[in-house]
């Protein structure tokens, strides 16, 4: 590579995580997995065992060094690499390969070559160098960029991080790679989060100097995201153009039966369901992610997948490609996976639970109380951080899970509210009290819990686990943020998370490096943390009007309601520095993001609206207006035969829903002319209100006229397949 390129920076720090790709306790968690499926598992990865099979000793020591080292790759070494790449790719029966990326659409993007290169003699041979391993340069000028690639540079780079392997997919090696503009700016999820990554390894690390700790050299931080999605007909999926163009159903009567009964929660599992999943941990295993639980969800056709956590930009890129994967063995099922936030009203949403914690590269996880006074402390020191990163930073992680599609679900009554809380459990709440007043923790403790000398009580994970209403819960060893939309990426979330509390590390380590007496400085910081931050604690029921009442007006915390609410803060004065100051995006890599935002939030309600005006006006409308017909002419019939004055039942629902569809194409004409209206606002955010307020709440008026027009219209008249049909027909 060479020495101006953009990506110094950048390989870096891929080359400083690599080494984070071991499992925190210093066991790949896959050993379990290995005696059952040992055949296919990660057999479609080119993973350090594969690389030090099949690398010469040298290279692979030489490649090792350098990444430890943090240098950049030789391309000597490049190049032996990618030969060796290329040919288990091509046993495997690949045949072309990709730089893998993350752009912001949200979804994961790949151009794909072939290894063929031209002999003179007319024929081909299959190669593949070390200059194409390590960068690419795919012509980006459309992918989202926030103005911060000018159409004349439409080229954008990709290069490898090699923390995260090479994989194989449909018969192309794919190179997982960060995705920059030529100026070195930031186009991707994975930039940034790396970035994350980095700033919150140095910040602990100072913090467990500190302590005393000299043998960790690097910190990470772990996830693991638990997917929630639903499985459809793909006969009945393929008759809906709301599911198809937009994910969700924009139209849909309420069936007679819901989730009322909860009977489908971890209820047995389908047939076609149990075939399904078994197909997905295959392709998930050969692929070398951890799908370890199955289970059905809360609403009928929904289910859950959640794999073994791992390293985050590593679990990011799994993420990605389960949802893919998902989407994929579904079809050969003929079955849609839907990974929308809100795919039917009424019903639960999806959501993806994002389980988070810190652990050193030596296998310590940081967020695990330990048996010893000083291992409580230095826990106690990083669960203050934590608090107090949620407490200042709500703003940003409401930010993170903000979009159109999981607007339908934060704030119903089924996921966490939109205001933002911790839960910790009353044990570990009752201690941090203690703390916080120096009075004793429990009654046969005499003196106040004096950090650094009492063991703290272990906390069972059951008795932290409870509460299924919180949005950020402690569960024993981990954080479990709720908030996150089953559709999203997981690294905007992580990357507020890590960034939020290096920050809040930061300041922590600034103050204890100066102090003369550890002991009670250390003291005296927690305690303080505790009473500045506490508002953020809450144990009771997230779901109670009464807590939105005392969030909102008893503790100042935000109650961000939408997305147009949520995105403004995201370029706060507090949060562009909080940033800028850990190196995680620069002022313009923000403002680009921003814009980004806005404009995929209007664009999902611009195609919403458009689906919506087309289902109305070429299916629905017509279909209300034959049925009247074959009601009237039946009307017609009957009063032919008998001379009875009497009216009909057909004529009640003539009546009925001559007026209802008088009402749907009133409906109609008030979306269209807000939709046009849309049309004519330039500015993103002012439109984004524009769409929430104006636009939004007339699609909910034209589909209240739907349904109850569909709830009278005879099935055989009805264009879509109805709520009923989709959510029970999978057997
Ligand atoms: P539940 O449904 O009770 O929340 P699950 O077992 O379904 O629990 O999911 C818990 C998730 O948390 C799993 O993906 C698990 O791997 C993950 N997890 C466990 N420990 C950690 C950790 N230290 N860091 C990140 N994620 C973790
Ligand atoms: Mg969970």
């Amino acid at each position: 590579m060479a020495k101006t390129s953009p990506f110094g920076g950048l390989c870096r720090f891929f080359i400083l995580f690599f080494k984070y790709t071991v499992h925190p306790d210093g066991q790949r968690k896959g050993d379990k997995y290995m005696s059952k499926v040992p055949e296919i598992f990660g057999s479609m990865v080119f993973d350090n065992a594969t690389m030090k099979e099949r690398l010469p000793k040298e290279t692979y020591k030489t490649l090792m060094k350098t990444i430890e080292d943090g240098k950049h790759l030789d391309l000597a070494v490049a190049n032996v690499v990618a030969n060796a790449m290329k040919n288990w790719a091509i046993e495997k029966g690949a045949t072309h390969f990709t730089h893998w990326f993350q752009p912001m659409t949200g979804i994961t993007a790949e151009k794909h070559d072939s290894f063929i290169s031209p002999t003179p003699d007319g024929s081909v041979i299959m190669e593949f160098s070390g200059k194409e391993l390590v960068r690419g340069e795919p012509d980006a000028s459309s992918f989202p960029s926030g103005g911060l690639r000018a159409t004349f540079e439409a080229r954008g780079y990709t290069a490898w991080d090699p923390t995260s392997y090479a994989f194989i997919k449909d018969s192309t090696l794919c190179i997982p790679t960060a995705f920059c503009s030529y100026g070195g700016e930031a186009l991707d999820k994975k930039t940034p989060l790396l970035r994350s990554m980095e700033a919150i390894s140095k910040q602990a690390m100072r913090v467990l100097r500190l302590f005393g700790n000299t043998e960790a050299t690097s910190v990470k931080t772990t996830v693991g995201p638990e997917q929630e999605y639903f499985l459809v007909d793909k006969a009945l999926y393929e008759k809906r153009k709301d599911l198809i163009y937009t994910g969700r159903t924009l139209f849909g009567a309420k069936p007679p039966k819901g989730q009322e009964l909860d009977d489908h929660y971890f209820g047995s599992i389908k047939t076609r369901v149990v075939n399904y999943m078994k197909d997905l941990d295959a392709e998930l295993w050969k692929l070398g992610i951890l799908a370890k639980t199955r289970h059905n969800e809360v609403a009928p056709a929904q289910h859950e997948l959640a794999p073994v956590f791992t390293t985050t930009n590593i679990a990011t890129d799994h993420n990605q490609l389960t949802m893919e994967i998902m989407k994929k063995v579904a079809q050969k099922h003929d079955l849609v996976c839907l990974l929308h936030e809100k795919p039917f009203d009424g019903v639960n949403g999806s959501g993806k639970h994002n389980n988070w914690s810190i652990s050193t590269n030596t296998g310590v996880n940081l967020l695990e109380p330990g048996d010893t006074p000083h291992e409580n402390a230095q826990f106690l020191l990083f669960l203050c951080a934590v608090i107090k990163a949620v407490n200042e930073y709500q703003d940003l992680l409401r930010v993170s899970v903000a979009t159109a599609s999981n607007d339908h679900r934060l704030g119903a009554n089924e996921a966490p509210p939109a205001v933002i809380s911790m839960f910790l459990g009353t044990e570990l709440t009752e201690i941090l009290e203690s703390i916080e007043n120096d009075t004793a923790y429990d009654q046969k403790e005499k003196e106040a819990l004096k950090i650094g000398v009492h063991v703290l009580p272990r906390f069972p994970k059951d008795t932290t686990d409870r509460n299924r209403t919180s949005p950020f819960a402690f569960t024993g060893n981990k954080f479990e943020f709720r908030m996150l939309g089953s559709m999203s990426s997981i690294a905007g979330t992580n990357i507020v998370l890590n960034t939020a509390v290096a920050e809040e590390l930061r300041q922590f380590a600034d103050e204890l490096e100066g102090a003369a007496d550890f002991q009670s400085a250390l003291h005296e910081l927690i305690k303080r943390t505790i009473k500045e931050n506490k508002r953020i604690i809450f144990n009771g029921n997230g779901y109670d009007d009464a807590w939105i009442k005392e969030a909102t007006e008893k503790r100042g915390l935000y109650n961000l309601k939408s997305t147009p609410d949520a995105l403004p803060h995201f370029v706060d004065k507090k949060n562009v520095e909080l940033y800028t100051r850990h190196k995680v995006f620069t002022e313009s890599e923000i403002y680009a993001r921003h814009e980004i935002h806005f404009e995929t939030y209007n664009k999902v309600i611009h195609i919403e609206a458009e689906t919506m005006l087309e289902m109305t006006s070429r299916d629905i409308l017509p279909a209300v207006s034959a049925y009247i017909k074959e009601l009237s002419d039946t009307v017609n019939a009957k009063k032919a035969a008998a001379s009875s004055a009497a009216s009909t039942y057909e004529e009640d629902i003539i009546a009925d829903l001559s007026a209802l569809s008088a009402d749907i194409y009133k409906g109609y004409k008030t979306l269209k002319d807000a939709v046009s209206e849309s049309e004519t606002i330039d500015d993103a955010q002012k439109l984004s209100r524009f769409s929430h307020d104006t636009v939004l709440a007339d699609m909910e008026a034209l589909r209240a006229s739907v349904d109850a027009a569909e709830e009278i219209t005879a099935r055989e008249y009805w264009p879509l397949p109805s709520y009923g049909e989709l959510l029970f027909s999978v057997k």
